[in-house]
């Protein structure tokens, strides 16, 4: 991969640009390719936005949410787009398998690819691009591409709106260690470019359903188990539980880290059942490497505090097979 400076000579004339990124985009994956496609789309380009599955409710009011094509429900359209297109960004995941419906077209590509991204080990398969996992968020590394390019002047309230929604979501709200001074210093910047940083907490924290709040107390008091030998703590939902409660998966957001905040407990995992398999989110403070842990045991990866996995066995059996394992190597 060559480093993402050698991409803007291609940019020099308008090009037509897909973005995408993973599958159940968060606020960082919505974030960044929405800042992204502002901006190069401020740039003269024409740009696609496009996501694998649906955008969720609390990151809908963010400006340009409605222009993004969903595979899921537009796969015609998208695929139109992705052969057209001359140049491809890849933003906030590091394989192509992490898109989902998009890994056998991305592969097929000949266009040159870019990737913008903070997940560790990379797949060697972008002709262009920056993989950082000491950057807070992808959106964090858009920032810095378009300072790279000289445009900061370029930055208007709905991209600092979209890369501040992505920073915020992926540090905690600016809690986790990779909150560096460059990130505060961002902000910082951005505040001068009109973001109104309370409206972008509210949006996206204090959005809530009575009913997504009532499943919160349901998964706390029912569905919450807490294993103080090993500092662990594991929520799991079966698919009746996420019925219940009318539950999207934009409900389930943030849930993995509840264990964390119980004193001594610095391992949370959610098992999630889905129709297809078992999906399964691991949060960690401190030094226990959930990535490794993810990749080992859940054929999945992510980062050193946060990654994911998944499971094609029973729900039952794979929260039988996460407690063996638990039991077996006493994390601490
Ligand atoms: P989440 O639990 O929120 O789905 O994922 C936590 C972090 O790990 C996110 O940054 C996400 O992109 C990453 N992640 C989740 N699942 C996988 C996976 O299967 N492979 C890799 N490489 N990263 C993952
Ligand atoms: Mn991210």
């Amino acid at each position: 991969m060559q480093p993402i400076q050698e991409v803007l000579p291609l940019l020099q004339t308008p090009r037509k640009i897909f973005i995408t990124t993973h599958h159940k985009p968060d606020g960082d994956a919505v974030g960044s390719i929405l800042a992204l496609h502002h901006y190069l789309t401020a740039k003269g380009h024409k740009v696609t936005p496009v996501v694998t599955s649906e955008i969720p409710d609390f990151l809908m009011w963010l400006d340009g949410a409605d222009d993004v094509l969903n595979f899921e429900t537009q796969a015609e359209q998208v695929e139109k787009c992705l052969a057209n297109a001359e140049l491809i960004f890849c933003l906030d995941f590091n394989h192509f398998s992490r898109t989902k419906f998009l890994e056998a077209q991305l592969n097929a590509s000949t266009q040159p690819k870019v990737l913008i991204d903070h997940h560790l080990f990379p797949a060697d398969v972008w002709n262009y691009g920056v993989s950082n996992t000491a950057k807070s968020s992808t959106c964090e590394m858009v920032y810095d591409f378009i300072n790279q390019c000289g445009d900061n002047h370029l930055i208007n309230k709905s991209i600092a709106e979209c890369i501040y929604t992505g920073t915020m979501t992926d540090t905690g709200s600016f809690r986790f260690p990779v909150t560096t001074p460059a990130v505060h210093l961002m902000v910082a910047d951005l505040l001068g470019k009109g973001l109104n940083h309370s409206k972008v907490h509210e949006e996206v924290y204090d959005s809530w359903s009575e009913k997504r709040m009532q499943f919160l107390g349901y998964v706390l008091l029912e569905k919450m188990e807490i294993f103080p030998q090993y500092k662990a703590g594991l929520i799991s939902l079966s698919r009746k539980d996420l019925k219940l409660f009318d539950v999207t998966t934009g409900d389930l957001e943030g849930l993995v880290n509840y264990p964390t905040s119980i004193a001594n407990i610095r391992f949370a995992t959610m098992i999630t059942e889905r129709a297809d398999e078992m999906k399964l989110s691991f949060r960690s403070k401190g030094d226990f490497d959930v990535n490794d842990f993810a990749r080992k045991y859940f054929n999945g990866g992510g980062h050193f505090n946060a990654s994911g996995g998944r499971s094609t066995s029973s729900f039952i059996d794979t929260v039988t097979y996460f407690k063996q394992i638990l039991s077996d190597i006493h994390p601490r």
